[in-house]
């Protein structure tokens, strides 16, 4: 395949320059199917004769195209000496003769000996955490005891997992709220829409990372696991949202 990749277009070339294929354009032909050839084969002038000779193997050659090999000499100005810039050869053997790279390894294995451990043992020990990390979800109440969540259902429609379902009714002073607020945790994507959409600060997600469970029902929840999150975790909640407050 390789072989008559190199031979056909030098072939074909002799063919054009020797007046075998007349057409307009043969000398632009020529030197386009030349220059796409290897380069580390260049064409020679072609000579009289006949268009094609057999060798003794029987192959058809091109009589007019002899090859040569290419060197650096060739082209001078695009020579790149690739060792130019490195260390030279007596650097490389006192480096081999030293050790060198086997002690810079040894140092760097006893800095990291004294050093105090990057890891820790979770969970007794935990590294911090953002005041926005998202974890899991919670609805929050006013100081009153009253949820602060009016049944609006933005969080329902921003949310792109379509984890959120809610339900509302009105009461008797007027007032929306939710009769039926469930989010799908296992559909929930983590990306914080909900806060962000949620005019009163009602659904937010804790910092809590740790409510892994061993059934999927589990990870459905209900209003009222929603509130008792809210409820656990409400100094938290408060802390992180003023301390976020400046950036929204
Ligand atoms: S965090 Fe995103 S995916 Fe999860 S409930 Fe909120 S909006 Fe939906
Ligand atoms: S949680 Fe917030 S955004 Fe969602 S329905 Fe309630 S008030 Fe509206």
């Amino acid at each position: 395949m390789s072989l008559l990749h190199h031979r056909l277009p030098l072939a074909v070339a002799a063919r054009i320059a020797s007046g075998r294929i007349p057409t307009v354009s043969t000398a632009l032909i020529a030197h386009r199917l030349l220059s796409t050839t290897p380069r580390r084969l260049h064409a020679e002038p072609v000579q009289e004769g006949p268009s094609h000779v057999s060798d003794v193997s029987g192959r058809i050659k091109s009589p007019g195209l002899k090859t040569a090999t290419y060197t650096a000499q060739d082209e001078p100005d695009k020579y790149v000496d690739p060792y130019k810039n490195g260390p030279g050869a007596l650097d490389k053997a006192a480096h081999l003769f030293f050790f060198t790279e086997i002690l810079r390894g040894m140092w760097i294995v006893l800095e990291n000996f004294f050093r105090p451990p990057y890891t820790i043992m979770y969970p007794y020990e935990k590294g911090p955490l953002s005041p926005r990390f998202r974890g899991e979800h919670a609805l929050r109440r006013y100081p009153s005891g009253e949820e602060r969540c009016i049944a609006c259902k933005l969080c329902e429609a921003i949310c792109p997992a379509q984890a959120i379902t809610i339900e509302s009714e009105t009461r008797l002073d007027g007032s929306r709220r939710t009769t039926k607020y469930d989010i799908d945790m296992t559909k929930c994507i983590y990306c914080g829409f909900c806060q962000e959409a949620c005019p009163v600060d009602a659904i937010v997600e804790t910092q809590n990372q740790e409510f892994s469970t061993e059934t999927r029902e589990e990870l459905l929840y209900n209003k009222e696991k929603l509130l008792a999150n809210g409820d656990r975790a409400e100094a938290e909640i408060a802390a992180n949202l003023h301390s976020d407050h400046v950036y929204r």
